[in-house]
């Protein structure tokens, strides 16, 4: 069994036309997340927590030049990037903690789910997801963007 971390986040900034996506989930009415990318903090923290596993890091170089060269801005690319040298060994766990001001995730947490656990192939019930404003004791919780922590369990 093999446990591994995954760390990401985005700075809000204006973009006319550009959505708020989170887990592959567009939120309505969000801010949009700076990155050359879609920015979506979630796939990207899920995306280093696979490279915890495999050792094997997709978000820099790899991801890059899948999105400066190829054009490939959804980030759920990244993830199955990340998948491709995932080996035998098998998720069988992931769990999410955002932190935000804003938006508030409630209404979209069920979404945002199982729209993880279809990428991964896991039973929504595998796919943990929080969201807290941390008190506004950080730039997170004082709404400048999101941080995104996950964990992955693997057998
Ligand atoms: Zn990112």
């Amino acid at each position: 069994m093999k446990c591994a971390i995954g760390h990401d986040s985005h700075a809000y900034y204006q973009h006319l036309g550009k959505p708020l996506i989170l887990g592959g989930v567009k939120i309505p009415g969000g801010q949009p997340l700076k990155s050359n990318s879609d920015g979506d903090v979630v796939f990207h923290a899920l995306t280093n927590a696979i490279s915890g596993l495999t050792g094997v890091n997709i978000l820099g170089k790899i991801a890059d030049e899948m999105c400066i060269k190829h054009r490939i801005t959804d980030s759920s690319e990244y993830v199955n990037e990340a998948l491709k040298y995932m080996g035998k060994n098998k998720i069988v766990h992931v769990s999410f903690s955002i932190e935000c001001l804003t938006p508030k995730l409630e209404n979209y947490i069920h979404d945002i789910r199982l729209s993880i656990a279809e990428l991964l192939a896991l039973d929504i019930s595998c796919v943990g997801f929080t969201a807290t404003t941390g008190e506004e004791l950080t730039m997170f919780g004082r709404g400048k963007g999101i941080l995104c922590t996950c964990i992955i369990t693997s057998n």
